[in-house]
C-alpha cells in the first residue's frame, strides 16, 4: 500500500535509530522547526524546505523570484516558531551553470536575506534537475519558542493575511494543483491585475517573523499554513489533543482570489490548497486584547476564524451554524 507523506516520515525517519534522543535536542521531528539547547540564553531553531522545478515553481520562472520564494518559505517556518533569523545554507542543483540565471538567482536571494537579516553560511552546488534545498537557523529564548502542541480549550484561532492565494496563484501560473479539474477560474484566465497580485503573493510570501516575535508571549500554539488550513490546523489539534470549530464566513480572502474563483473553490483553496505561508495561531481569550494590540504594532492583518474545542476533529460551520461536509482530506505530498 502507498504510504502517505507523514506515514513515510514516521515509519522510516522518525525512528529510534535515527531520531534518537540527545541532551541538546529539545524538540525533534514533528514541528515547524527542531529546537536545540544552545546556551542559557538561547535556543536554536532549525528547519529545511526543498523546492523542485515544475512542482514548486514553473520551469522558466524568473530566477530572482524563485530564490526569494525559496528563502521566504523557509523563513516562514522560523516565524512559526517565533524565532529570530540567524543564518542559512543553500543546496543548489542546476541542470547547467547558466551565469545569467545564477546572477539573477543570487540577487533575489540577497534581497530577501538582507530584508530578514539572515546570512548565507554554506551550502553545496551540484548538477541535476533544478532543485533548491535551504536550511534556515534562528534563535529563540529558552522555553519561549512557539509550538504546535500548546492549544488550550477555548483558545481563539487566528490567521494572518489571506488564505487561498497560494493555490489559486499556482493554478494561474500553469502549475497543476492537487485540487483537480474542478478547480477552475471564473473567466478562462484571471484578469491581468489579479494575475499580478497572485504572482506577487506566490513569489513573495511574507514570512510573519515580526508578527510572531512581537505577539509570541500571547500565543499558545502556532504553525505556518503551507499545506492548507485543514491539514495545518489539524497538526495543531492533533499535537495539542484538541479539536477546533471554524466559521467559514470568517476565513479571510484577498479581493483577487474572490474575483478569480467561485466561493466553493475559494474555500477549497484555503482548506486543502496550501502555499499560503500565513501563520495560524491560537490565543487564550483573556489575552485577546494584548495580542491584537501587538499584532497591530507589527502591521499584520489578523482574523479570528474560530475556536479550540474538545475532541479531535475540526468542524467547519456556515453562517447558519451548520457543519459543511469535508470533501477531501488534507494535502500530502504523496
Ligand atoms: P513543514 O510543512 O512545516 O515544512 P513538513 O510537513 O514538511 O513541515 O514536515 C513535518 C515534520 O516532519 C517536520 O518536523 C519536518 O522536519 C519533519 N520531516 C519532514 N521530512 C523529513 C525527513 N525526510 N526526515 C526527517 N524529518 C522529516
Ligand atoms: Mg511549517
Amino acid at each position: 500500500m502507498r504510504l502517505s507523506e507523514f506515514e513515510l516520515i514516521r515509519k522510516y525517519f522518525n525512528t529510534a535509530n535515527l531520531a534518537f534522543e540527545k541532551n541538546e535536542v529539545l524538540l525533534g521531528i514533528g514541528d515547524d522547526a527542531a529546537l536545540l539547547n544552545l546556551t542559557k540564553e538561547q535556543e536554536l531553531a532549525i528547519s529545511t524546505d526543498v523546492l523542485v522545478e515544475s512542482v514548486h515553481f514553473p520551469a522558466g520562472a524568473e530566477p530572482a523570484k524563485i530564490a526569494s520564494r525559496a528563502l521566504a518559505v523557509n523563513l516562514s517556518d522560523l516565524a512559526a516558531m517565533g524565532a529570530k533569523p540567524l543564518c542559512f545554507t543553500l543546496g543548489l542543483v542546476l541542470a547547467d551553470a547558466n551565469e545569467s540565471w545564477i546572477n539573477s538567482f543570487s540577487k533575489g536571494l540577497a534581497k530577501t536575506a538582507r530584508q530578514f537579516n539572515i546570512a548565507l553560511v554554506g551550502g553545496d552546488v551540484s548538477k541535476g534537475p533544478t532543485t533548491i534545498a535551504i536550511q534556515v537557523q534562528g534563535l529563540t529564548r529558552p522555553g519561549k519558542a512557539l509550538r504546535r502542541d500548546g492549544a488550550r480549550l477555548g483558545d481563539q484561532v487566528y490567521v494572518t493575511g489571506d488564505l487561498g492565494d497560494g493555490a489559486i496563484a499556482l493554478a494561474s501560473l500553469g502549475i497543476p494543483t492537487h485540487l483537480g479539474d474542478t478547480f477552475l477560474f471564473n473567466e478562462n484566465q484571471p484578469s491581468s491585475a489579479c494575475s499580478q497580485y497572485l504572482e506577487k503573493a506566490y513569489y513573495e510570501p511574507e514570512p510573519r517573523i515580526e508578527f510572531a516575535r512581537l505577539c509570541a508571549e500571547f500565543i499558545n500554539s502556532a504553525i505556518d499554513v503551507s499545506d492548507g488550513l485543514l491539514g495545518d490546523l489539524g497538526h495543531i489539534c492533533k499535537s495539542s489533543g484538541m479539536g477546533a470549530r471554524i466559521n467559514i464566513e470568517d476565513i479571510p480572502f484577498s479581493d483577487s482570489a474572490r474575483c478569480c474563483v467561485s466561493s466553493e473553490n475559494l474555500l477549497r483553496a484555503a482548506l486543502y490548497g496550501g502555499d499560503d505561508y500565513e501563520l495560524c495561531v491560537t490565543v487564550a481569550k483573556d489575552k485577546r486584547e494584548q495580542f491584537l494590540l501587538k499584532a497591530r504594532e507589527s502591521r499584520t492583518k489578523i482574523t479570528c476564524i474560530g475556536e479550540i474545542v474538545e475532541g479531535n476533529t475540526i468542524s467547519f460551520l456556515n453562517t447558519a451554524g451548520a457543519e459543511i461536509p469535508l470533501e477531501q482530506s488534507a494535502y500530502e505530498h504523496f
